[in-house]
């Protein structure tokens, strides 16, 4: 028998409309740019709905923003999926043959650009023929504005059009939940970038997820600075989230300055912020310079977060940074770390242990290990080790055109590629991620585990560690170390240090100290792009210094 209850669709437009009606007064502030309360955000995606008609923007095309964090860029996220139209926010930093094929993979109809990033994509403009128009979202860059008349200016757009009124929301039926709401590409470090094509539905279940309490619990008193990019897996669903909960909103703009980012948290009272862990690696040595009372919750997801990083925030702040862990295919987040209740009496060094898992999945969100070869499930009792898989109402179940090859099983869970165990509590930790893992004379070497002891070390500011070719042991760790400006510190030193915290045999061959390690788009450490370097670069370590080169 059938319940009796609504079949109301979940819908973005839902969001935009309980913000407006109920938060109208709750602010929403953009870096050097000023406050908007919600009541006026809302006022100008009711323009851009307009807008989008009046560009003829049709249902379902694909609407491209590239740009950083700044209101605007929330406008979009909320007008171009209200109106049933598809949201496609494009990584900033990808090379032009990548964001070429994806532009043209998605066959983005229009693209949202920042003015001062236009030199970035511009240069694609006349291999990127379907893109209809070009709107420039203003800012005090300089950059010049290219004479074309597909290049419209936002500002402009935006106030010349008429609000449209009503509620979008009445507009879904049930059925619409389903209907793409948002569209991101992976990196596509195996093969081309693949879109994840999000749903209404799937973003406002998420988003609700980010509201759970116990695990980010955002709340109407949050005041939330996704410090991790828009065009990153939807900002990891915070601007959703905190609208959805009446929590206000802080924007850092372009700049990733550790300076700018800590002032923009003293000075607005951030209470939740999300970010990288080499984001917050950055922060680390100032955060005693500021005021950041208010802070309640740090969130640090896209790769492991050092334990040793985690409590030097603890110690100077009073506020660990909790792992998120997830995937631009998890919307993203799908587990989120932390100490429970049950964690309560134990000893610090086991609430330290419990603070370095990746955490307790989100409500509604399945996961469990599978034997690598087999495929068969394994136990949830901490110790075997297996890859982790995920099921749920956000998590994709295939990608935007393009066969979904061995991505997912055949009972339809994605397969995560990384490497896990999962506890009786449901934990999840980490070991690695399987194309990151060392094998060693047929054992294997967790990198994450290696490049957590080598943090532990008061002088080092990152580490990476890569496999190296053996004749004999086919494998071999060699770990990359940035030490702290003026530090005397040696191999040999770090070698010492981490030596009581590992097997001997998973001690590495060698640890070379550079002066920066590689980041991916995203911000993380490219450890594709350091195997690179250190292949081509076979015993020459000069070149391994550029830390900015693959951005
Ligand atoms: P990319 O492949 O471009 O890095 P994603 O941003 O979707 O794409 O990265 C997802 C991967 O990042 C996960 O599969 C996992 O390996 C890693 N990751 C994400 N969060 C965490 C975390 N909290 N701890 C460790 N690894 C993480």
């Amino acid at each position: 028998m059938d319940g009796l209850m609504q079949p109301r669709p979940l819908t973005i437009a839902h969001i935009l409309e309980r913000a407006e009606r109920l938060y109208a007064h709750k602010e929403v502030v953009t870096a050097g740019e000023g406050r908007l309360t919600y009541a006026e955000v809302a006022r100008q995606t009711r323009r851009l709905a307009t807008a989008l008609d009046t560009l003829g923007v049709p249902a379902g095309a694909r609407v491209a923003t590239f740009a950083s964090n700044h209101r605007r860029h929330l406008e979009l996220y909320l007008a171009v999926p209200a109106t049933k139209r598809v949201l496609h926010s494009i990584n900033i930093r990808l090379p032009a043959e990548h964001l070429e094929y994806i532009v043209g993979h998605a066959e983005d109809d229009v693209v949202f650009v920042d003015r001062a990033l236009l030199p970035r994509i511009w240069p694609s403009a006349g291999r990127l023929r379907r893109v209809r128009h070009w709107v420039v979202l203003p800012d005090d860059s300089g950059v010049p504005i290219p004479a074309d008349p597909r290049v419209l200016d936002y500002d402009e757009l935006v106030s010349g059009a008429a609000p449209a009124t009503g509620s979008f929301e009445e507009t879904f039926t049930l059925t619409d939940e389903q209907l793409a709401s948002g569209l991101c590409y992976t990196s596509g470090t195996t093969g081309p970038p693949k879109g994840v094509l999000y749903s209404h539905r799937s973003t406002v279940l998420h988003g609700l997820g980010t509201l759970a309490a116990g695990f980010i619990g955002l709340c109407e008193s949050d005041v939330v600075l996704p410090i991790v990019p828009m065009f990153h897996a939807n900002a990891w669903g915070l601007p959703y989230g905190a609208m959805l909960a009446g929590a206000s909103l802080v924007l850092p703009g372009p700049s990733a300055d550790p300076d700018h980012l800590l002032r923009l948290m003293a000075a607005e009272r951030v209470t939740v912020a999300g970010a990288v862990p080499t984001v917050w690696t950055g922060l680390a040595p100032r955060l005693r310079d500021h005021d950041l009372g208010a802070t309640r919750f740090l969130l640090g997801g896209g790769s492991a977060v050092p334990p040793a990083l985690s409590e030097a925030y603890r110690a100077a702040i009073g506020v660990p940074i909790t792992h998120s862990w997830g995937m631009t295919e998890i919307s993203p987040v799908g587990a989120i770390g932390g100490t429970r209740t049950q964690h309560r009496d134990a000893a610090e060094a086991d609430r330290v242990a419990v603070r370095a898992a990746q955490g307790q999945p989100l409500p509604l969100v399945n996961v469990r290990i599978a034997d690598v070869e087999t495929g068969r499930e394994l136990p949830r009792d901490g110790t075997a080790v297996g890859e982790l898989q995920v099921a749920g109402p956000w998590v994709a179940g295939g990608y935007f055109r393009v066969d979904a090859g061995s991505s997912f099983t055949a009972d339809g869970w994605l397969r995560t590629g990384d490497l896990a165990t999962i506890d009786a509590d449901g934990y999840l930790r980490l070991v690695d991620r399987m194309k990151d893992l060392i094998k060693s004379g047929g054992e294997w070497i967790s990198s994450v585990e290696l490049e957590g002891a080598i943090a532990s070390h008061p002088d080092v500011v990152e580490a990476a560690v890569i496999a190296r070719p053996d004749p004999r042991w086919m494998e071999r760790p060699v770990a990359y170390v940035v030490l702290r400006e003026g530090s005397a510190a040696t191999a040999d030193e770090l070698l010492a240090h981490i030596t009581p915290m590992v097997a001997k045999w998973w001690l590495p061959d060698e640890v070379v100290l550079v002066p920066g390690l590689p980041k991916t788009g995203t911000g993380k450490i490219s450890k594709t792009a350091l195997r690179d370097s250190a292949a081509a670069s076979g015993r020459d370590r000069a070149e391994l210094v550029q830390p900015e080169a693959k951005l």
